[in-house]
């Protein structure tokens, strides 16, 4: 098969195939660009292998950086434009059901091709756009297949992610799992207790995020991955739920923690907790708290005017996503009319602070200065008192004398 209108970003980077070929060797763009390509949908990055050595490629091109040069990989900088190229290599013994105890540069295509996870991940472009299918991949993006290269189980022994990445894919793309290939991974679905929290989140987030969730979600649980996932083990039923809900479609990160967390019915501590073993971050685990109490607060017709003000739109958004997905969500655009007339969206926007206070009420800085900001901030944004400097300093002496 030939690709007749190649995109720009491999048009792009022909001359640094081209200038690999002079020289004598091999070299094809290659992974999940290709795939991506022939399904019409958007490219990331263009990876490229090659039968050069990485040492070679040094040699050939002026501006390289060494950005993985162990496992074979130098980044070639090409006007402002970074490519990764791969030398072909094999992964031999793997003894951690995780990493490759040796990676061995190989000068065959086909070596590397066969090292690669998944059917529709092992496809190689020429740069005549010829592809080089030597595990029927073609087939299966044809007729939206996940299988494994080669022996399943031996895959899935050899790197235990690659199950969680087949169900990923299966979902991002809306792709079935072929029979073989599922079985071997709910055979072999505890391996998966070998895999750093980190790399199985990725695949977890890039899972819910797809096209086709609940397809996804139905394998991660038939196949009992779900088991060996951090505090998912009891949550069956809970996780099972999500696919009675009608069709979906999540958007960040965000969401998808925000929906579990209200699926599980968690609340702070619990979030916090759910989000920490998954090794999320700080920022994600106060957002998704925040969210989630904003989802409660839309299912109760208890969102007021305090929680638009402290939340901001994005998350009342978030939280409206979750709310529409469970069925009692809200016109996202009422939403965003109520937020806007608020009449200050944070405290920088008051027309005083504290040195205006000092300076011109008479407030000395301390506990009885933070407390009539907050008073004044609050009236603002109910909308009692215009956010107005003479105006604000007025009531700041009047909250004094209350005060003192
Ligand atoms: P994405 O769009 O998510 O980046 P991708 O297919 O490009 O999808 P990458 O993780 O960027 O995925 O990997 C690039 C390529 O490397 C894959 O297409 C696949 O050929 C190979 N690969 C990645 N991870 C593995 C793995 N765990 N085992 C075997 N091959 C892998
Ligand atoms: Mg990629």
């Amino acid at each position: 098969m030939i690709v007749e209108n190649i995109p720009d970003e491999f048009k792009k980077a022909l001359p640094i195939l081209e200038k690999i070929r002079e020289v004598g060797f091999e070299a094809y763009f290659v992974g999940g660009s290709v795939r991506d390509t022939l399904l019409g949908l958007p490219i990331h990055d263009v990876d490229i292998a090659s039968s050069a050595y990485p040492e070679e490629i040094k040699q050939i091109f002026s501006k390289t950086v060494d950005t993985g040069v162990e496992h074979g990989t130098v980044m070639v900088l090409d006007h402002g434009t970074g490519y990764e190229i791969t030398t072909f290599r094999t992964e031999s013994t793997y003894q951690d059901y995780r990493r490759p105890d040796k990676v061995e540069f190989v000068r065959s295509l086909e070596e590397d091709l066969k090292r690669r996870d998944l059917t529709i991940n092992a496809l190689a472009m020429d740069d005549k756009g010829k592809i080089i299918d030597l595990f029927d991949g073609l087939k299966d993006l044809k007729n939206g297949i996940i299988r494994a290269v080669g022996n399943p189980e031996e895959r899935f022994h050899e790197d235990a992610l690659r199950m969680m990445r087949a169900v990923r894919f299966g979902s991002q793309l809306d792709f079935k799992v072929e029979l073989d290939t599922f079985n071997a991974i709910k055979k072999n679905s505890h391996l998966l207790e070998k895999i750093a929290i980190e790399r199985i989140h990725v695949e977890w987030v890039k899972l819910l995020l797809g096209k086709n969730p609940k397809q996804g979600l139905q394998e991660f649980l038939d196949t009992e991955l779900y088991k060996y996932c951090p505090l998912f083990a009891d949550k069956y039923a809970e996780l099972k739920s999500i696919l009675e809900f009608s069709d979906f479609k999540l958007n960040t990160e965000e969401e998808c923690w925000t929906l579990l967390s209200d699926v599980f019915k968690l609340k702070d501590t619990d979030i916090s907790n759910l989000l920490r073993s998954w090794k999320s971050s700080n920022n994600i685990i106060k957002y998704v708290i925040a969210a989630s109490l904003c989802v409660q607060k839309i299912k109760d017709s208890k969102l007021d005017i305090e929680t638009y003000y402290q939340n901001g739109i994005e998350i009342i958004l978030t939280a409206n996503q979750i709310a529409k997905i469970r069925g009692f969500g809200m016109d996202d655009n009422e939403l965003k009319i109520n937020y806007d007339k608020l009449p200050i969206k944070s405290r920088k926007e008051m027309k005083i602070n504290g040195k205006d206070l000092v300076q011109e009420a008479g407030v000395k800085p301390g506990k009885i200065m933070g407390e009539i900001l907050n008073k004044l901030e609050k009236e603002i944004v109910f909308g009692n008192i215009i956010n107005d400097k003479e105006i604000l300093i007025e009531n700041a002496k009047k909250l004094l004398e209350e005060k003192v």
